[in-house]
């Protein structure tokens, strides 16, 4: 019984179903996918610079099982690997971006490569599709590669650091690929909302699930909680305290009909602090006002965007202000500054995209939770009532790691061999002082 129909949870009853596991319920409150799983940016990565190699062996073998899909399907998806290119006009940050490729190298990432005019030759990217041998990365900081190959960013950029095996898809669509397997191959949906569980007899025995027919008890042996943002309250159901937290993330779409971002362009990340460039005047304005003096302060780094779509839209996305709390808030609201916000940090890298200042388009405004522990790792695997599993906690990158997650969920019901990262994605790692210890001197935390 699966507790979810998010990504996680039909990923996971897809490679349970794919184990001849046996009877298989995924049970949810709401739409399939219609919490976060359609609110992200769609992207994947396999880069993950550290600490140590868990978090990318975990994401390269989700991006094996993304590509076969994509075979297996026909691209029903979308899948283009595009790479992830981060961009900087300060000669300090270039430092930083060699030292975090050699270290993705490290861990299995592919190679750096590096492009100052000396005539090493630079691999475009396929426009759709993926190619199997393209991984590493890229630095560029001969100034004509810039230009011919990145011509729409902003002419003071002196690097850009472009990932290679990385690039987006269409979330909705892979989670709809896999939900349509795992129903063909007999996994059942059941609409309703789990409220709690038996686990009078020292293991699960039951669920207890709110439906349209009124309060039902389901027999299982095996209980799975794939519930998002709402993975506290409900591990509080199944017997199990759970260190989890929500974070409150938003992205706009913006049309882009004069087409200043290429539609092949990849996710581009601009890796300096941004001044929103306000003339005189209206910083003085502005600032004169306790609301929005901020306003007049420079951001940090890491605005990004991306084209998505056939049509002429663009992703625009920055995780500057993200609340925390331990319980998530529908529906999501935003600053209302945050769409002019995000524009004038993307149009910093891209400045082209200055022409939808005046009159700026109406924006789509979406968003969600990223449901998150303290090192931004996964929950996969038992929890303390036995017969009772958590896969979740994906943080900002749940559709990028959940095939290798719902297969890794499946090892553990299953008692089939683990992988090498199994270990370091258990609940229990919360309850060694060692760990936590570790964590807490540990920077950075893999989040773009
Ligand atoms: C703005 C944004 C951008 C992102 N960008 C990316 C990205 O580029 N790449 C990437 O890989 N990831 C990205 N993510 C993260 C990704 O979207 C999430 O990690 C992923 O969708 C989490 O999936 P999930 O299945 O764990 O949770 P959800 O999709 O939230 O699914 C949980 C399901 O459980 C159900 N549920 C909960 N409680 C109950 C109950 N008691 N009874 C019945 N049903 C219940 C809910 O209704 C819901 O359908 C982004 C997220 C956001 C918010």
């Amino acid at each position: 019984m699966i507790i979810g129909a998010g990504i996680a949870g039909i990923a996971t009853a897809q490679a349970l179903s794919r184990a001849g596991a046996g009877r298989i319920a995924i049970v949810d409150s709401g739409t399939p996918l219609g919490l976060t799983s359609d609110k992200s940016t769609e992207c994947y990565r396999n880069f993950w610079p550290g600490p140590d190699r868990a978090m990318a062996d975990f994401v390269n073998d989700s991006i094996e099982f993304l590509h076969h899909y994509t075979h297996e399907s026909g691209n029903q998806f979308q899948l283009h690997q595009r790479g992830y290119l981060f961009a900087t006009a300060r000669k300090e940050e270039l430092a930083p971006l060699r030292r975090q490729a050699q270290l993705n190298a490290q861990y299995g990432g592919g190679s750096l490569r590096e492009h100052d005019g000396n005539g090493e030759h630079y691999r475009v990217s396929p426009a759709t599709g993926f190619e199997p041998d393209l991984d590493g990365a890229d630095l560029i900081t001969d100034q004509n590669l810039i230009r011919q190959y990145f011509p729409y960013l902003s002419h003071e950029t002196i690097g850009v650091l472009h990932v290679r095996r990385c690039g987006v898809l269409s979330a909705q669509q892979l989670g709809m690929y896999l939900f349509e397997c795992a129903r063909e191959s007999g996994v059942d949906f059941v609409p309703g909302e789990f409220i709690g569980c038996d686990t009078s007899a020292g293991s699960v025995s039951s669920v207890e699930i709110v439906t349209k027919n009124g309060t039902e008890q389901l027999p299982t042996n095996a209980l799975v909680l794939a519930s998002g943002p709402h993975l506290k309250a409900t591990a509080a159901l199944a017997g199990s305290a759970l260190p989890v937290v929500v974070e409150k993330h938003v992205k706009i779409s913006l049309a882009d009909g004069k087409g200043v971002m290429p539609r092949n362009a990849p996710l581009t990340i601009w890796n300096d602090p941004v001044d929103l460039g306000w003339t005189t005047a209206e910083r003085e304005m502005l600032a004169e006002s306790a609301d929005t003096a901020y306003l007049t302060k420079p951001f940090p780094a890491g605005v990004h965007g991306r084209p998505v779509g056939a049509g002429d839209q663009v992703y625009l996305y920055w995780t500057y202000d993200c609340p925390v709390s331990e319980t998530p808030e529908f529906p999501i609201e935003a600053d209302p500054y945050y769409p002019e916000i995000l524009l004038r940090g993307m149009a910093r890298m891209v400045p082209g995209l200055t022409t939808y200042l005046d009159p700026m388009p109406r924006p789509y405004i979406d968003g969600g939770y990223y449901t998150k522990v303290a090192d931004n790792r996964p929950l996969i695997g038992p929890l303390d009532v036995p017969g009772t599993f958590v896969c979740s906690a994906f943080s900002g990158y749940g559709i990028m790691a959940a095939c290798a997650a719902g297969e890794l969920l499946a090892s553990h019901v299953l008692q089939r061999e683990l992988p090498s990262y199994a270990e370091a994605f258990t609940a229990a790692r919360f309850k060694n002082p060692d760990y936590l210890r570790h964590i807490a001197n540990l920077s950075g935390s893999g989040q773009i």
